[in-house]
This record gives structure tokens, sequence and C-alpha cells, in this order.
């Protein structure tokens, strides 16, 4: 279901343009505006659903698909040797986007290590 005030559900209906990686019937995979490294994409169930923390076993197909998909779609993309996946989620997440999306953050080269003592 679409949610009339929730930007990535108007870019999964195309009301809104993005680069598209990748669509099906229930997943779009779009590049990330502000990318924080050479392959940096978001993969989101097209169906509205807030965060990771609002999922129930309902969701756990569309969920399994896009983590299925994240590797193929992450070499295609440039990113051959791995990944890292991210899923804010939430005000201690520091999710900014209440659609759930799955970031996929690679490149040909090393990623800085997890998350820095602030
Ligand atoms: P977060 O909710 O913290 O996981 O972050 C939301 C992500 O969505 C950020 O990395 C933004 O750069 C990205 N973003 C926001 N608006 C758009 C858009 N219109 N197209 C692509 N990415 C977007
Ligand atoms: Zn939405």
């Amino acid at each position: 279901m679409k949610k009339d005030d929730c930007i990535f559900c108007k870019i999964a209906a195309g009301e809104i343009p993005s680069r598209k990686v990748y669509e099906d019937d229930e997943i779009l995979a779009f590049h990330d505006i502000q990318p924080v490294a050479p392959v940096h994409f978001l993969m989101i169930p097209k169906d509205h659903v807030a965060s990771l923390a609002e999922t129930g076993p309902e969701h756990a197909p569309v969920l399994g698909r896009i983590l299925s998909l994240a590797g193929r779609l992450a070499r295609e993309q440039g990113s051959p040797d791995g990944f890292r996946v991210i899923v804010n989620t939430g005000r201690v997440g520091r999710q900014d986007v209440y659609h759930l999306h799955v970031h996929i953050i690679g490149g040909p080269d090393r990623l800085p290590r997890m998350i820095a003592p602030e």
C-alpha cells in the first residue's frame, strides 16, 4: 500500500524520478542521491512499511528477496568483492526516511571500518 506523504512510495510509483538499478513487481533498487562510496544504492519493498522495526512475518518473503538479490546487484554495480548492508532503523538508528530501505554500499576498494567512536 502507498502512503501519500512518503517520498519512497512516490519513487516506487514513478511520481518522483530515481536512477533505477533494478525493479520488479515488489522491489525497487535505485542509486542513493548522496552516495557515501562509489557504489551506494537503496533497495526498498514497493509496499510501504515504515522501518525494519515495524515488520512482521508477512514481510519475511520480500526482505529475503531483497537480501538475496543484493549480491548480484552489487556485483553488477561495481562492487565485486563484497559490500556493506545497512538498515538504519528508528531514532536510535538515525533513520531519516521512514519507508524501509536497505543501503548497499561498496565499490572496488575497502570501506572504512564500520562505526567510528564519536
Ligand atoms: P536513512 O533514512 O538515514 O537511512 O537515509 C535515507 C537515505 O535516502 C539517505 O542516504 C539519502 O541520501 C537518501 N535519499 C533521500 N532522498 C532520496 C532520493 N530522492 N533519491 C535517492 N536517495 C534519496
Ligand atoms: Zn512509503
